[in-house]
């Protein structure tokens, strides 16, 4: 059962020919045997995962069952989980047990899904390795001595080691189609706005979006069928109707116009990683899609832009955690000053603490010109080119990342060259576009992703040419060959 799809869970117990407790056990006893080497989870609640587990089997037995009911999924520890704790990978809310449900939860919820645990992520969601958590990192199940990816990276394991069918994670520059790359899975990172923000720890509120992470183009549909929506609660939230994401799966790619911009084929990619992305994009064409040649000519802008504007939202967003409201608290504080810096200077991390210094910097009355306002302007000029490509093409490809999974320690002490590893995802976010990743092949033995790109709220059309790569190769089939004497 592990290493079904959700597709087949979902139809295995429609078909009873498992229970959601049963498929639950199995989920608990695989994390239990894997996480203490991987670390995918933070938190895991077995008895309220199989207390959930046996109520969706009563929905089912009584037809009040809807399409998932029963099936497991973890949700990336930055979601809020009423009375269940939602650290986001800080010491800062390493003591926070929410008293309310996000949105995606409660959706999740609703759907009758089985909340497996909370996985591992970069501190507050910042990071490209898994390497900034407050617990430790994850590790990729491909090879146990490179990253998972990030920020996503526990959920990315989690899926990739058959620790859970499927997982959510978040996505503010790369860090839902990263992992997915470095681990062989597919994750979505849909238009910003389809899916609510509502209960979810902010980073850079502009940039931010949930979205699936599974095995399959046909899983992240499912998934996503459950995840968007319009949400009160959430201001930015889309009004737009939600189609059937799984009605879509069904289109030939005749005719397909795919973009592929010069600038991401360029000398920072890994040749071997290019290669599969090559063959990858011959597997299209050869089911009618037309590749074009495109520009992104202010691709070169992407990465100052981000590293001023996320920073400058984190700052602010931030702000909140000063030792008064929730979360982490210094011990005996002398005065209200001596509370707020010690609280913030204990309880943040290094990378943290670098996004704050340099947002606060950007947005200081002096440099909020020649900073923030500059970056916002040339964000405009990001998404212009993406629009203009759109014009003639209706997806984009190109690598996910510049080659894959790189070894635990070879970056955590430049930050430069890990934000480097974002350099194919940053646009998406700034230009608030959907963007998959889809494996695409193997290098030394470790996955790489396609990455899709698709217009605002065209999800449909990419899980559909994800769903068409999926059923010509079989990448996203592939499974890490476990040692578990060796990992543990
Ligand atoms: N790696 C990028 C960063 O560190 C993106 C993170 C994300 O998407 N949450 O900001």
């Amino acid at each position: 059962m592990i290493n079904h799809t959700v597709a087949q869970l979902m139809h295995g117990l429609s078909e009873k020919q498992f229970s959601s407790e049963e498929l639950t056990r199995a989920f608990l006893d695989r994390i239990e045997a894997l996480n203490g080497s991987l670390n995918s989870f933070i938190t895991v609640d077995p008895d309220s995962a199989i207390n959930a587990a046996r109520k969706a089997d009563e929905q089912r037995a009584s037809g009040t069952a809807r399409a998932l009911t029963g099936v497991p999924v973890a949700h990336k520890d930055i979601f809020c989980t009423a009375g269940m704790k939602t650290s986001c990978g800080s010491r800062m809310l390493d003591n926070f047990v929410p008293p309310y449900d996000a949105t995606l939860i409660q959706r999740f919820h609703e759907q009758g899904c089985v909340l497996l645990g909370k996985t591992n992520m970069d501190e507050f969601a910042m990071g490209s390795s898994n390497e900034n958590s407050f617990y430790g990192p994850a590790l990729n199940p491909w090879n146990t001595q490179c990253v998972p990816g990030g920020s996503s990276g526990g959920s990315a394991a989690a899926v990739a080691a058959g620790m859970a069918p499927a997982a959510t994670g978040t996505d503010t520059g790369g860090s839902i189609r990263q992992p997915a790359a470095f681990c062989g899975i597919t994750g979505l990172k849909p238009t910003y706005g389809r899916v609510s923000r509502l209960g979810m720890v902010a980073f850079a509120s502009s940039l931010d979006q949930a979205g699936p992470m599974a095995r399959t183009a046909e899983d992240c549909a499912l998934l996503l069928n459950v995840m968007a929506g319009h949400d009160p609660g959430d201001s930015t939230s889309a009004t737009e109707s939600v189609p059937d994401y799984t009605a879509a799966l069904e289109g030939s790619l005749e005719g397909l116009r795919i973009g592929l911009p010069s600038q991401y084929f360029g000398s920072g990619l890994d040749a071997q990683t290019g290669q599969c992305i090559e063959e990858a994009l011959k597997v299209l064409e050869q089911r009618g899609a037309i590749l074009k040649e495109v520009s992104l000519p202010h691709s070169d802008l992407t990465i100052p832009t981000y590293y001023i504007v996320a920073p400058a939202e984190a700052s602010t967003n931030l702000s909140r955690f000063d030792g008064v409201r929730y979360g982490y608290r210094c011990e005996n504080p002398v005065d209200l000053h001596d509370l707020y810096t010690r609280t913030r200077e204990e309880g943040f991390g290094d990378e943290v603490k670098r996004r704050i210094l340099v947002g606060t910097y950007a947005l200081s009355a002096g440099y909020y010109d020649a900073y923030y306002r500059k970056a916002q302007q040339a964000r405009r000029l990001i998404r212009q080119d993406f629009l203009d490509c759109f014009e003639n093409v209706d997806i984009i490809a190109g690598p996910t990342t510049p080659g894959p999974a790189f070894a635990l320690g070879a970056k955590s002490d430049d930050p430069v060259s890990m934000y480097l590893e974002d350099v194919y995802t940053l646009a998406v976010n700034l230009a608030g576009l959907p963007g998959m990743s889809v494996p695409a092949g193997l290098v030394d033995g470790k996955p790489v992703g396609l990455q899709l790109i698709g217009q605002h709220f065209g999800e449909s059309t990419l899980l559909n040419v994800a769903h068409q790569f999926q059923l010509a190769t079989d990448w996203h089939l592939q499974q890490p060959q476990l040692n578990l004497g060796e990992i543990s």
